[in-house]
């Protein structure tokens, strides 16, 4: 049964813990982990250097994962896709556009694939099914007439900033204190355990030592760096990707390559505009990831075979961000799996901290219950997740005067 919000009883909120738990990073990772916590009745207070969602969660696709693009590659990102673009369909419909995907196969080679690729995402909980390419073309004109075959996934869209914003104002509502431009620039670590967190407010450059149970780092590509602030050496690959953007709706649904996962295969709607992504590379620094112009003439080109004329319209902005990829390359990152891992450091010798790292913003609550349910064991404490149960207030809740 699914509850709204803001008909909770205050008995509903667990029991009050006696710890408080400060979380690093201000993206959507951060504010569905700020949500759970404070759910189940922890003090929670949750840094974040810049603006809220001004690290990858800003400047994403925007495309909510059925998990289609997964299922060949790896059945459980695909399932945990599917599950959980259920679920935020039903706690966050405010910030979503379920608008459905076509995959379509330009040649041959693609064709071939349909069969097996059908046959994952069924295997994977994924209801895909081949139609014909009039089929998909009446639904959108815009698909390349040259198809060869199309199929139809439960794909969406949602906003990059209001999903996490509905996160953040349920966090806030439950007491959860929300410090943007706050940046953390030391980890106290006493006797085996991390106590406390220096921080260095960028308005007024005022410095504050914030002290907490546990420290829980939801600093996506950049847990590399603020795990050294412990001493920690954090297995993550910063992976750029760049995505450019044209005006007009090309489409209404999104359209994807029927081929194993590429650079330039997804085309997705967002509000007036049509997105291209993505391309990938490595960086030792999430920050200054500037796209460059041979990708954005890569991108324009894919587009076009996907959805001819795409190119000829109104370049809108070319932008990109780092993947923070849970693991180590030597290669180029793809071998890398597109999961998410919540590493505890008590056995590197800093106790009461975790990274929560990789993932994709469709499984932001997914990944806050995992490190959220690992917070509570290490804590020694029993308090369930109940992220499922209750539809999001509003995003626009999150800017109410006084909220601030
Ligand atoms: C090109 C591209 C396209 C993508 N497309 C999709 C998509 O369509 N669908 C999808 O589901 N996923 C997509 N993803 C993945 C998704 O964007 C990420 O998994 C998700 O945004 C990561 O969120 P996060 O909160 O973990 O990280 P971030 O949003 O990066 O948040 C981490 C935050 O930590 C802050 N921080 C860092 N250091 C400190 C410090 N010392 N003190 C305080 N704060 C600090 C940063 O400023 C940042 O805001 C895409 C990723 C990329 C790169």
């Amino acid at each position: 049964m699914y509850l709204y919000f803001g008909l909770m009883l205050k008995a509903e909120v667990s029991k009050r813990q006696d710890a408080r738990i400060c979380i690093i990073g201000g993206g959507g990772t951060g504010a569905a982990m700020a949500y759970d916590l404070a759910l189940r009745g922890f003090s929670v207070i949750l840094l974040e250097q810049g603006e809220l969602t001004s690290g990858t969660t800003g400047r994403h696709h925007g495309q909510l994962h059925s998990g289609a693009r997964y299922a060949l590659g790896d059945r459980a990102i695909a399932r945990e896709c599917m599950e959980e673009s259920l679920v935020l369909r039903r706690i966050a419909p405010e910030t979503i556009e379920y608008n459905g995907g076509v995959f379509v196969a330009i040649n041959d080679e693609e064709a071939d694939y349909a069969n097996a690729f059908v046959n994952a995402c069924q295997e994977s909980g994924i209801p895909a099914r081949e139609v014909q390419v009039a089929e998909a073309r009446s639904w959108e004109p815009a698909i390349n007439h040259k198809a060869k075959k199309t199929v139809w996934v439960p794909d969406g869209s949602f906003d990059a900033f209001r999903l996490p914003l509905a996160f953040f104002a349920a966090a806030r509502q439950l007491g959860a204190d929300i410090k943007p431009f706050c940046k953390v620039t030391e980890i106290e670590v006493k006797a085996g355990r991390a106590v406390a967190v220096n921080t260095q407010s960028l308005c007024g450059k005022k410095e504050e030592k914030i002290c907490c149970d546990y420290i829980v780092s939801a600093s996506g590509a950049w847990a590399g760096m603020v795990g050294k602030l412990a001493g920690l050496d954090v297995p993550i690959s910063p992976a750029p990707g760049t995505m450019l953007a044209v005006q007009g709706r090309i489409s209404d649904m999104v359209l994807s390559r029927l081929a194993p996962p590429g650079d330039g295969d997804i085309l997705v709607p967002q509000r007036g505009l049509s997105i291209i992504g993505t391309t990938q590379s490595l960086a030792d620094n999430p920050d200054c990831i500037l796209p460059d112009k041979k990708e954005a003439a890569f991108l324009l080109e894919r587009a076009d075979e996907l959805a001819p004329g795409f190119s000829k319209r109104p370049v809108h902005a070319v932008w990109a961000a780092a993947r923070p990829l849970a693991g180590r390359t030597s290669g180029d990152g793809r071998e890398i799996s597109r999961d998410f891992a919540v590493l505890s450091h008590a056995e590197e010798g800093v106790a009461g901290m975790a990274s929560l790292i990789g993932g994709k913003a469709t499984v932001l609550r997914a990944m806050a219950e995992k490190a959220a349910d690992l917070v509570c064991k290490e804590l020694g404490l029993d308090a369930v997740c109940r992220t499922r149960d209750y539809v999001l207030p509003s995003w626009r809740s999150f800017y109410k005067a006084g909220s601030r």
